[in-house]
């Protein structure tokens, strides 16, 4: 049926009116359009004013021979025509919302009924949007439609690589096809660290010409026989195991973007699974591919990891932490130490940081940097700082009550803390209502935490600041973004990472670093604490430079609440 055989048969329509007549019809019975049709509500019939006729992708509505199938008699009569046609996993949603019931329940509520279902042709699997609308002049009557997004959704049109569904499908079937058993293949799943500082940094075009380098030099380094882009900043692909070489995955991990004069260096870190049965699903292949690179830990060590048994336990490990955590904080398994820290010119101690401890029934003492990132990706880090941050002010108080003396006490945020609302609203109330908390209750924010804060969140620290809360920068120097996060926010106190304090008295270069930044953190009104001090070299050079407080076992190793207290008296 053509465009002019729906207008004319448009004009034998009932009377009533309505937009569906200027507008919809036009626009919409067009190229990719499946059907077109409308329902009478008062007894379910249905009638179509466009029936595209299926060539050979899929005969959905030709019969044998054809033919188009437009006989339909009801809404029911074609839903069910349609439903033999979707894929198994979604046909019960299917069954339960394609009735008229719903579907004008859900227009009721939102204006409109749209879906996007998955349908099995005769030679491969399409995407369809199927959209209903009713118009007030004509309550009885739903306005549907379908058409073909397979294209839009299996392509991925900023770099004309696949999208995760084409790249699924079209991965397995050239994996089917690869006869030759000695050639072996992997599959990669990238993650560009640093993307979205880039986007902060430079702005969204430069975001996306970062992207675009990430993918050119993928092509060149490992030549893919396919590849795709899941997301954001994720690509996955599959290559002869002979390009993964050691040299190619680490130039992956030095990149640098250039633009203009401002230079920036990013890495691309590669989770690696070794396809050994094709018949695996490619989307259990990218699962482990991306627990791989989910489970590099430092990345200027090394930008890959290639799956073995050692992620899955691992994996499993973090699983079991977290399905543990709720029930660990309701029995006292977590603890919060204290580590004090000291001024560097009078050695006395001046202020301490809370770190967590746990103490896991099976697992006994687990290290924070194991479960902090599970936490993290598992939504549970904020039940946990927001305990610590009670567990501190608690013994400050309880302290003050007894007139013994007190320190100020930093906890550390989770990035994730400052997106949730009771937490924020809990921290709020807190400086609010105790002067307590605002002098005695510091904040730390990892420096690449601070690289991934939107701009409401970092509303946050402004109001906390204002409120005369001191805000840390913790791990300076370990992140990309080092010298903007300066510029971004006035930071109280900037907290040096290890990384550079490890190498004084090894690397001439760090300890002119060390200078620099200490000089610079004063100019901009922020003092600076050396984390992880542990010798009396260390100590020496640190103290020669200005720094002003020292963080590390060299002094005090992080101890319990009641050895803290000890200490304090
Ligand atoms: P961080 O905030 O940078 O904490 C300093 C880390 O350095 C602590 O590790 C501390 O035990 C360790 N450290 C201190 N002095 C020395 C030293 O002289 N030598 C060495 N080798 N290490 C030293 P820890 O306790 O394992 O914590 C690791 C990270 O976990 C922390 O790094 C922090 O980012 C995070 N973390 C700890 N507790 C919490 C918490 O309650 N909430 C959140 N969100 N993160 C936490
Ligand atoms: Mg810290
Ligand atoms: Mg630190």
């Amino acid at each position: 049926m053509d465009t002019n055989e729906v207008m004319t048969r448009q004009t034998d329509r009932p009377a009533g009116k309505g937009p569906v007549d200027s507008y919809v019809w036009r626009t919409v019975v067009d190229n990719g359009y499946d059907c077109v049709f409308d329902v009478d509500l008062t007894d379910d019939s249905i009638r179509f004013y466009h029936l595209k006729q299926f060539d050979s992708v899929d005969t959905l509505f030709c019969e044998a021979g054809g033919q188009a199938k437009n006989n339909f008699a009801t809404h029911t009569e074609f839903r069910n025509f349609i439903e033999s046609f979707v894929v198994p996993e979604e046909r019960a949603t299917y069954v339960e919302q394609f009735v008229n019931d719903f579907i004008c329940k859900e227009i009721k509520e939102r204006g409109c009924f749209v879906r996007t279902i998955h349908l099995f042709g005769a030679n491969e699997r399409r995407s369809k949007s199927v959209r209903y609308y009713r118009y007030d002049d004509e309550p009885n009557r739903l306005i549907g439609y379908m058409f073909d997004i397979s294209a839009p959704l299996d392509h991925d049109w900023m770099t004309d690589e696949y999208a995760r569904l084409g790249f699924i499908d079209n991965a397995e079937r050239l994996l089917a096809e690869q006869s030759a058993e000695d050639e072996h293949y992997s599959l990669v799943y990238t993650n560009i660290k640093g993307f979205k500082a880039i986007n902060d940094l430079f702005g969204e075009q430069s975001g996306d010409m970062v992207i675009f380098q990430a993918r050119d030099i993928l092509r060149t380094l490992l030549r893919p026989i396919i590849m795709g882009r899941l997301e954001n900043d994720h690509f996955v692909l599959i290559t002869k195991d002979e390009y993964l070489g050691e040299q190619s995955l680490r130039s992956l991990g030095s990149q640098i973007y250039n633009e203009g004069f401002k230079q920036y260096g990013f890495t691309i870190r590669c989770g690696v699974y070794h396809i050994t049965d094709r018949t695996t699903s490619v989307g259990i292949m990218i699962d482990r591919a991306k627990l791989a690179e989910n489970s590099i830990k430092d990345d200027t060590v090394n930008p890959y990891v290639i799956f073995n048994d050692e992620v899955r336990v691992n994996y499993v490990k973090q699983r079991v932490l977290i399905s543990d955590m709720r029930n660990s904080l309701d029995t006292g398994e977590f603890k919060p130490y204290f580590q004090a820290i000291v001024d560097a010119n009078t050695s006395r101690i001046c202020s301490a940081e809370a770190l967590v401890r746990w103490q896991h029934s099976n697992y006994g003492m687990v290290s924070p940097g194991e479960f902090i990132p599970a936490f993290e990706d598992g939504g549970q880090i904020t039940a946990l700082d927001k305990f610590m941050l009670d567990r501190v002010f608690e013994f400050n108080l309880e302290r003050a009550k007894n007139f013994k003396l007190i320190v100020p006490c930093a906890i550390n945020l989770s990035r994730i803390d400052f997106y949730n609302m009771d937490m924020m609203d809990h921290l709020l109330d807190l400086y609010s209502n105790s002067p307590l908390a605002t002098e005695y209750i510091r904040i730390e924010v990892t420096e690449s935490a601070y690289a991934d804060l939107e701009k409401n969140a970092i509303d946050y620290l402004n109001r906390f600041k204002s409120m005369g809360v001191k805000i840390l920068l913790d791990d300076f120097g370990s992140g990309m973004s080092s010298l903007s996060t300066l510029e971004n926010f006035a930071f109280n106190i900037v907290k040096l990472d290890m990384g550079f304090v490890r190498k004084i008295g090894i690397q001439k270069k760090a300890e002119v670093i060390i200078k620099a930044i200490i000089e610079m953190s004063h100019s901009l009104g922020a003092t600076v604490t050396a984390e992880g001090v542990e010798t009396e070299e260390q100590l020496k050079y640190l103290r020669s430079v200005g720094c002003d407080m020292i963080q590390g076992y060299y002094f005090f190793k992080p101890v319990t609440e009641e050895e803290f207290a000890k200490l304090l008296d």
